[in-house]
């Protein structure tokens, strides 16, 4: 498996972690989000896409994400 893939995991956890609502006084949840979230930030180089997201006929706005960890950038 290459880092790409390693990290793409990652990112599948990160998400998952998200949708558990982990309770506040979880700390062992928490510092494994933690360490997910810290992992992918300073290990993953960003690739980053810009996509179109429409909202309306005449509407929507251009988001811009990281296609290997999923972080959104603003601007
Ligand atoms: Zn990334």
């Amino acid at each position: 498996m290459d880092r790409t893939s390693h990290l793409c995991a990652l990112a599948r956890i990160k998400l998952i972690l998200e949708s558990l609502e982990i309770q506040a006084e979880d700390a062992e949840m928490h510092q494994i989000y933690n360490l997910v979230s810290n992992y992918l930030d300073t290990k993953c180089d960003h690739h980053i896409v810009t996509d179109y997201i429409d909202i309306g006929p005449d509407s929507g706005y251009t988001i811009r994400f990281c296609d290997v960890c999923m972080r959104t950038f603003s601007s």
